[in-house]
């Protein structure tokens, strides 16, 4: 049973320090979200957990990590300055603005009126201004990169040349992008400031870009997976021709059920888009137009592949699979959400979460924190599995209620120790999800977790 809507997540996110809203103390800033002690580490999880899978575990992907603010050019060139917008309309009764294109059956969110103004375009490209020169220098405009994707393209020749790279292969950076949101909302699945998971890769004009694309829906799909999103919950949107991107020939949408009180419950989590050979011959100095015009009098590179094997050279198309971390957060928090109640008739929240998500991977909690050989016992346990996996020590309540706290969090393991433990040198480690108790001998605990934490990562070189 995931949670029942958004909401449940943002109180249970302010309570339990995984997400607050940003600027508080001044009244908020509408749609700003700041990530506390649990949310960064499930942040930080979720790209750790990404990268590992593309850029370790595979080997045709190689991992960069471009300036969030680049040449205003790359900006012109990629399309971004001309045609990056949202169609804005207004409502003429209560004055709202809103994206033309979320708007349900033609009536205001606001005040249920249907009598819009024309919808305009408006550029969601943060401006900012470099360097100290006068506000009107038109010289000193700059963005905030919208997508991490160009900052890929514009090195596709310095990784392919400094990693000595054949294609296919791919880059994949994780990072920053920014978007003047017309209608942020819903929590962080739409703020202005948000991370993504890009990769771009590359592939020949004639591979099959068609089925890549399915491809690599099919891998992402299987990834989710690995992050216990439930397979129901997904849901595969073909973008139809008409809303394709400038760029685009063929775009998936992995929608995720963000909305599942609504009639209309799924919202985007991520895209897999096949931009063609755009971004790159874009870039590049040599490419003409039809009438044998350079398309970039300004590019001092040339961004074009020369295949060995069939002595052409060509731009190489690009197959992006760009994904969210704020919206994979909040889709693996969802799904992660369930609620027991007790044998007295209480209701417990607890996070399933994937181990290798969770933000905490064990608890040690004494059972009587007024004995000092008990409470020296379990610090000396967190010490020991602190260089091995994310533990923490609490002795801050009966142990109900620390047990309680840390289902709520999602740590997959509870460990205690009691008076017994003095004698035996062994501890009582309970599982999150059966609440079944194990007693294990302290040499052994770092081992016996290890195992059961998997997939968290565990070195093991493999030979063959
Ligand atoms: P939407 O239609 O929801 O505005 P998009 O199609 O413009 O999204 P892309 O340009 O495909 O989004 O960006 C790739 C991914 O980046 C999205 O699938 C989403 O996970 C994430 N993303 C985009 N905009 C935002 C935002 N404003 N807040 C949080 N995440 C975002």
């Amino acid at each position: 049973m995931p949670a029942p809507n958004i909401d449940t997540i943002v109180s249970l996110a302010k309570r339990r320090g995984f997400v607050f809203p940003s600027s508080e103390v001044y009244g908020g800033l509408g749609s700003a979200w700041d990530y506390g002690p649990l949310g960064v580490e499930l942040c930080n999880n979720v790209k750790q957990a990404w990268w590992r899978w593309l850029v370790y575990e595979r080997d045709d992907i190689e991992g960069i990590d471009s300036s969030i603010i680049l040449n205003r050019l790359v900006w012109q060139y990629s399309g971004h300055e001309a045609t990056f917008n949202d169609w804005l309309v207004d409502c003429r009764k209560c004055k709202g603005r809103f994206r033309a294109d979320k708007i349900v059956d033609q009536k205001c969110p606001a005040c249920g009126s249907n009598d819009w103004t024309e919808a305009r375009p408006f550029n969601t490209m943060l401006q900012t201004k470099l360097g100290a020169v006068a506000d009107d220098d038109p010289t000193s405009l700059a963005y905030l990169r919208p997508e991490t994707a160009q900052g890929i393209f514009i090195n596709f020749l310095n990784v392919q040349t400094a990693m000595r790279r054949k294609l296919p292969f791919g880059i994949a950076q994780v990072g920053k992008s920014f978007r003047n949101e017309v209608t942020p909302g819903n929590f962080i699945l739409r703020t202005r400031e948000f991370e993504q998971m890009e990769m771009e890769y590359f592939v020949s004009p004639s591979a099959e870009h068609s089925k890549l694309v399915d491809y690599w829906v099919e891998q992402y799909l299987e990834w989710f997976g690995s992050l216990g999103i439930s397979r129901e919950n997904l849901y595969l949107y073909e973008v139809p021709e008409d809303e394709l991107a400038h760029y685009s020939k063929r775009t998936v949408d992995i929608m995720y059920r963000y909305f599942p009180e609504r009639e209309k419950p799924w919202e985007e989590l991520m895209g897999i888009a096949w931009r063609t050979d755009f971004d790159l011959s874009t870039h590049s100095k040599n490419k003409l137009d039809e009438e044998g015009k350079r398309i970039n009098p300004d590019s001092t590179e040339d961004l074009s592949y020369f295949d060995e094997p069939t002595k052409q050279r060509f731009y190489p198309h690009v197959i992006e699979p760009a994904a969210g971390v704020n919206r994979t957060v909040l889709a693996v928090l969802m799904d992660a959400y369930s609620e027991r109640t007790t044998d007295k008739g209480e209701t417990r929240v607890i996070l399933k979460l994937s181990p290798q998500l969770a933000p905490i991977k064990a608890a040690i909690l004494p059972l009587a924190k007024n004995k000092p050989e008990i409470v020296g016992m379990a610090k000396a346990i967190k010490r020991s599995l602190q260089p091995v996996l994310r533990a923490v020590y609490d002795d801050t309540g009966g142990i109900g209620k620390l047990y309680a706290r840390q289902d709520e969090i999602g740590t997959p393991f509870c460990i205690t120790v009691d008076h017994q433990s003095l004698e035996d040198e062994a501890v009582t480690v309970r599982d999150r999800d059966t609440w079944e108790q194990e007693r294990i001998k302290v040499s052994d605990l770092a081992e016996h977790l290890q195992k059961r934490l998997k997939p968290y990562p565990v070195a093991t070189p493999e030979t063959s």
